[in-house]
């Protein structure tokens, strides 16, 4: 029999797009509706068969790779866990539970995307709105290093350049659309002006628009390779617009000024307010990688990179991040929360894991699980699990469980191995 079941979320990117119609066959999905091709593609490829968990290449029954876990965390001295940006929040929970429960170091995608986002929140602070505030208030949409179009595909559609909101009800008529970024790109094609910054200079241009939006002169023709005739003309649609948003993303986070570029355009968003109403969104990748940052803060203090090995937590970004952890050789055990980091961490921490008991949770089969000493193939959050993701504006989504495939959960699986640890 065919269920069709609505309000589905699509958990891959952190538009976390809870709109979708699945038409759900036993436990297949027959038909996927409103999503984007990506999501469509994630939702329809969903393999729900029960694969049972392996140990050292060989399969074994759930408890007996529990067991195996166990005494691979027990037998480490510097266990490192990771991953966690695609799982649910109550999932999070245990991995954080755990890290305390072994004095381990805890670290989650964040660190290789928007860490430099948390460093600058810390630092300046971070002026920020929903995104239903996004589509119903703000007539001025800014794209800093960032490709909506590529990474978000629904993200124009659903929250920033088309829809009609409450006081924007001519969707795209009533919004003027900036993007500043290194290259033209597909989201700049659909600007209505497109500013290209050198790359590695955005912290000037930055630098630069505050001191032009304080009304201070700035004597260079031209700041990053951006006219400042065209940083005045941006400052003034600043300056001018009924609301304005800016969403950044990795083009400021990972080039040159790092947290250093963030905390100046949270600056500058902060400044805007003396103006007018100006927010930041942070893109967010994966689906739930600000829940990540959310239950970390929550739980320890600290939204990444944080190491328990005191028996308190210790911030320590760059000390106890994963890839700086794994390359200098540090950690002797890990355990991989849905996530592939042999497929994108760079070569040095990738190997290290190859040489040390990986244990990895994850639905899906990629490079990590090939040299996991334990894997464990747990049901999919938003598909077989049911669960919370927050969106990229830190909005709680809940989860349903569309079909039950017989998987246990990731949640289900740390609580086990909580359970066996000593
Ligand atoms: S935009 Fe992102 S969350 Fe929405 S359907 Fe596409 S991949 Fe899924």
């Amino acid at each position: 029999m065919t269920t069709m079941v609505e309000h589905i979320a699509c958990t891959f990117c952190g538009c976390v797009c809870d709109d979708i119609v699945v038409e759900v066959e036993g436990s297949r999905i027959a038909g996927v509706r409103g999503a984007c091709v990506v999501g469509r593609g994630v939702l329809d490829e969903y393999d729900p068969e029960v694969r049972r968990p392996v140990v050292a290449g060989r399969e074994v029954d759930w408890e007996q790779a529990v067991g195996a876990a166990a005494a691979i965390l027990n037998e480490a001295d510097s266990p490192l866990i990771y991953g966690l940006s695609s799982t649910a929040i109550e999932a999070q929970r245990k991995a954080v539970k755990l890290a305390d429960r072994l004095g381990a170091i805890i670290d989650t995608t964040s660190s290789v995307c928007h860490g430099p986002t948390g460093l600058a929140m810390q630092a300046v602070g971070e002026a920020t709105c929903t995104l239903g505030e996004v589509r119903d208030r703000a007539d001025l949409i800014v794209f800093w290093g960032c490709n909506p179009a590529a990474s978000h595909p629904r993200h124009f559609g659903r929250f920033s350049l088309t829809p009609a909101g409450a006081l924007t009800p001519n969707g795209r008529a009533d919004r003027t659309v900036v993007v500043v970024d290194v290259r033209p790109t597909g989201s700049s094609k659909q600007a209505d002006h497109f500013l290209q910054v050198n790359a590695g200079a955005d912290f000037e241009v930055l630098t630069a628009l505050r001191y032009l939006a304080r009304g201070e002169d700035v004597e260079a023709a031209a700041i990053g390779g951006i006219p400042v005739s065209q940083l005045r003309d941006l400052v003034r649609t600043m300056k001018a617009c009924r609301y304005g948003v800016v969403f950044m993303g990795m083009g400021l986070t990972m080039s040159r000024g790092r947290h250093l570029n963030v905390g100046e355009l949270f600056s500058l968003v902060a400044e805007l307010n003396t103006y007018t109403r100006f927010s930041v969104i942070p893109m967010r990748g994966h689906g739930n990688v600000a829940g990540a940052d959310q239950v970390l803060t929550w739980s320890s203090g600290y939204p990444f990179a944080v190491s328990f090995a005191r028996g308190y937590p210790q911030f320590g970004p760059g000390e106890f991040s994963a890839v700086d952890v794994l390359a200098r050789g540090e950690a002797d055990a890990a355990l991989i929360v849905a996530s592939d980091p042999v497929a994108h961490l760079p070569r040095a921490a990738a190997e290290h894991l190859e040489h040390i008991p990986t244990i990895l949770l994850d639905p899906t089969p990629s490079l990590t699980a090939s040299i996991a000493q334990v894997v464990f193939p747990t049901a999919s959050y938003g598909l077989d699990a049911a669960g919370t993701a927050y969106r990229m504006d830190n909005v709680p989504i809940p989860l349903h469980r569309l079909f039950a495939s017989g998987r246990p959960t990731d949640e289900e699986i740390l609580d086990r191995i909580i359970e066996a640890v000593t």
